[in-house]
């Protein structure tokens, strides 16, 4: 049984998204001026291979940290666009409601607890 979300409910949750985006895409933003291989000098100087390898791990946490935020986003697009459909809250999985007190916690959810964790298997 799908219960039907109130109108404020879904309004709040909306701004709450909306705003994560901009701070979402804000914050890749600042990770990506953060990575050593976007240093312009990076390609000319002759740095020892200690310093080289310490690039190579910050521009491979860098990079991690920018797929987690990319993920997000990707949630809170098709979080968005369900709001739109009239279908926010549903489980994409099971069709059934997902909690409110989950989707306080987590608006960009799309699964409910219990399929969530399948996925996690
Ligand atoms: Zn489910």
């Amino acid at each position: 049984m799908v219960k039907n979300l109130s109108k404020k409910f879904v309004l709040e949750k909306k701004e709450k998204l909306e705003k994560e985006r901009e701070q979402t895409i804000l914050q890749i933003a600042e990770l990506r001026k953060g990575d050593p291989f976007s240093d312009p000098d990076h390609a000319s100087d002759n740095a020892a291979v200690d310093t080289d390898v310490r690039e190579q791990v910050g521009h491979e946490t860098v990079e991690a940290e920018i797929k987690d935020l990319e993920k997000r986003l990707e949630y809170i697009g098709v979080a968005l666009k369900r709001m739109k459909k009239g279908d926010y809250g549903v489980c994409e999985k099971c069709n059934d409601s997902i909690p409110t007190a989950r989707l306080d916690l987590i608006p960009e959810a799309l699964y409910c607890i219990e399929c969530e964790k399948k996925l996690r298997k």
